[in-house]
């Protein structure tokens, strides 16, 4: 890429949308792409998002629903009885 000085990694937009939009989506592209921290496991970086809301672990094979941006939303401390246990997941089954 090339020079996205001010808005990041939201410099794949070119200079589309204007530059505060642009600042707005960094914020959020950053933290959807930062190494987030399993709430399962609790290993770093193998974190990623499935789609929208879906987010997985690559090392203990949780899935769960968080934010559409982060793994957990702001919400999720309201919601702790929502949390898919990884061993009621039904790809852990039969390992
Ligand atoms: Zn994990």
């Amino acid at each position: 890429m090339g020079r996205t000085k001010v808005v990041g990694i939201a410099g794949r937009y070119g200079p589309r949308y204007g530059v505060s939009i642009r600042k707005r989506v960094k914020e959020v592209l950053e933290k959807r792409y930062a190494k987030h921290v399993c709430p399962f496991c609790g290993s770093v970086g193998t974190v990623y998002r499935v789609s929208v809301g879906i987010w997985a672990c690559r090392k203990c094979g949780a899935v769960w629903a968080g934010a559409a941006y982060t793994p957990r939303s702001e919400l999720a401390q309201y919601f702790k009885g929502f949390i898919i246990r990884p061993d009621s997941f039904p790809a852990r089954r039969g390992k």
